[in-house]
């Protein structure tokens, strides 16, 4: 008989969610241990007056077909979040006279019109779940 591995992971943050998910699925016996009262880590969220705030992460990339999430929700057999593309997914404008940096696809046709020159980087995709 062969004896099932017992596996522990530390942090229910996204890296040990997604560990212990796969792990899982592989069949091993896994135990997911969390030193703070609710999972997510840096992708969680906190009160605050009543109202809800993210920690930190609020965009998700890897969400296209071929992305790592996408990969990751096929292997584990889950239904891949409603997503939106988030474009311009993020512009960096330090207001110094430089040109803000922006990365996206179609950013350059909407949302920076009349404001100037500005630096087009094409990015792998932003999703806001
Ligand atoms: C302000 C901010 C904005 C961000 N924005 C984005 C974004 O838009 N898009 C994006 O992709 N990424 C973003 N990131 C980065 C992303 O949030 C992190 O890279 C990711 O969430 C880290 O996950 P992790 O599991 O590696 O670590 P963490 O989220 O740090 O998780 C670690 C977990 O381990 C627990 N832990 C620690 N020590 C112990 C212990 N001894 N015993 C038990 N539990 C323990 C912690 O409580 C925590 O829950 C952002 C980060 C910040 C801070």
């Amino acid at each position: 008989m062969i004896e099932k591995k017992k596996v522990f992971v530390i942090g229910a943050g996204i890296a040990g969610l997604t560990s212990a998910a796969i792990l899982s699925k592989l069949g091993l016996s896994v135990t997911l241990i969390e030193s703070h009262k609710q999972s997510g880590g840096c992708a969680g969220t906190f009160k605050r007056n009543g109202y809800i705030f993210d920690v930190g992460a609020t965009q998700v990339a890897g969400l296209e077909s071929d992305g790592i999430h996408s990969k990751i929700f096929k292997f584990l057999q889950i239904e891949i979040p409603d997503a939106s593309l988030l474009d311009p997914s993020c512009i960096v404008d330090l207001n110094d006279g430089s040109d803000p940096l922006i990365y996206g696809m179609r950013a350059v046709n909407g949302f920076l019109k009349g404001r100037g020159n500005f630096l087009v980087v094409k990015d792998s995709g932003s999703f806001a779940i």
